[in-house]
């Protein structure tokens, strides 16, 4: 059995010829399951019930739930934690901007790259998501804050890249035409380096934004906040950014989570300014929540605003962005822990 929700137009195209149904009966389920209003199979009521029953014989749909909501005090951000139906919990955040409001979604149950300042990786990983867990993270976004979702970052919990075939699946059905067509420039993918993958995923055009975590430009400090670096040099992330860039004319994000002491200092500002001379590129600079479980501190105001300039003297893109709020658990991860593992 696999989840009606998960399968790509063309596979559910090549399907409903399979069962010897017209093709026009994909468009209409694809459009049904993707407008976000059918929750059963049941409620698809464009099709008649002999092809309801045909297609319970090798679908379902798949459902989630709200367990926990935490909203900002200026109300600009909503974070909720959703179960899945085998009891996994897993995170989203919803975020106002004057341009729209934007989704980050996880893509995993956990994560295995064991970042020291984040807390999606405490536990490693437990599963992938499939493509419909994915996709309804948006749905369960809408239905509980109201607003419509104009932009997607998959950026929570999980390592897009280590989930790439899902991910990409993921893309395709939230793209398509027939169903809810967002537009691809509207979905940031941000991974922590995960080379192959970026080159891979050049290749296939998708024209998504790609946002490299880099978090310092020097190697040494990077292998200590990222495992990740020990496998991929600075270089060689560059290297396949620049790749993704030729590919596909999206201009790479990198983002640079702040810390007191670590990667904050003029000298860090200026190391990276020559590290990104001459790419078409923006930096995301990201004050970041203290670590207890690490003693990591994010950095302060002064030291954020002082690293920016030196970025900007140097003609480099960057801005610092909004912090997603103390108040609602704000860093990758959190909230889902405080309901898994109340007390930490
Ligand atoms: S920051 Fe991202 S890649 Fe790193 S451990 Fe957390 S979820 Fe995984």
């Amino acid at each position: 059995m696999k989840d009606l929700r998960s399968i790509e137009y063309e596979d559910l195209c090549a399907l409903m010829k399979e069962l010897g149904e017209k093709s026009y009966r994909a468009d209409q389920i694809f459009t049904a399951v993707h407008s976000g209003r059918a929750d059963s199979i049941d409620a698809i009521n464009v099709i008649p019930k002999t092809l309801k029953e045909r297609l319970k014989e090798h679908l379902f749909l798949s459902s989630m739930t709200v367990i926990k909501k935490q909203s900002s005090d200026d109300g600009q951000t909503d974070k909720l934690a959703l179960s899945l139906e085998d009891g996994n919990v897993i995170e989203s955040v919803v975020m106002d901007y004057s341009y729209g409001t934007s989704l980050c979604i996880s893509s995993q149950v956990g994560c295995r790259m064991g970042c020291r300042f984040c807390a999606s990786t405490i536990d490693g990983v437990a599963r992938n998501l499939s493509p419909a867990e994915m996709l309804l993270q948006a749905v369960m976004a809408e239905r509980e804050t109201g607003k419509r979702i104009s932009r997607i970052v998959i950026m929570g919990m999980g390592e897009p890249l280590d989930n790439m075939d899902n991910v990409v699946s993921f893309i395709k059905i939230i793209t398509h035409p027939k169903g809810r067509n967002m537009s691809q420039r509207d979905i940031t993918l941000s991974t922590c380096g995960l080379v192959p993958n970026i080159r891979r995923l050049a290749d296939m055009k998708l024209h998504v934004n790609l946002a490299l975590s880099l978090h310092s430009p020097n190697e040494e400090v990077r292998k200590n906040l990222m495992p990740i670096a020990n496998a991929y040099s600075i270089d060689e992330c560059l290297n396949a950014c620049d790749y993704y860039f030729e590919k596909t004319g999206r201009r790479i994000s990198y983002e640079y989570a702040l810390f007191d002491g670590i990667n904050d200092s003029i000298s860090d500002a200026r190391q990276l300014s020559r590290l990104l001379k001459g790419r078409n590129c923006h930096v995301n600079l990201i004050r970041a929540n203290d670590v207890k479980e690490t003693g990591l501190k994010g950095s302060t105001q002064a030291a954020a605003t002082a690293f920016e300039k030196e970025l900007e003297k140097n003609r480099i893109n960057v801005t610092i962005r909004r912090r997603m709020g103390r108040t609602v658990d704000g860093a990758c991860g959190q909230l889902r822990r405080r309901v898994i593992a109340p007390g930490s």
